[in-house]
């Protein structure tokens, strides 16, 4: 679904760097690079990101209207 705003072990703040993510795989970036330019360095919150599945599109599609 939507990537937690905190994550889940520590606490630190993630769910704004979901975008700028995206956006670095997008260039090309492989997901180490991009989460080492954005500086998410424990392995919880990589983690938090790594098995992110970004559902919510699809799942928009079958909104009841
Ligand atoms: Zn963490």
């Amino acid at each position: 679904m939507i990537i937690p705003v905190r994550c889940i072990t520590c606490g630190r703040v993630i769910g704004d760097k979901w975008q700028p993510y995206k956006d670095y795989l997008s260039q090309g970036k492989t997901a180490k690079e991009a989460l080492d330019i954005l500086g998410i360095k424990s392995y919880c919150c990589r983690t938090a990101f790594l098995s992110q599945v970004d559902l919510l599109e699809d799942i928009s599609k079958h909104k009841k209207a």
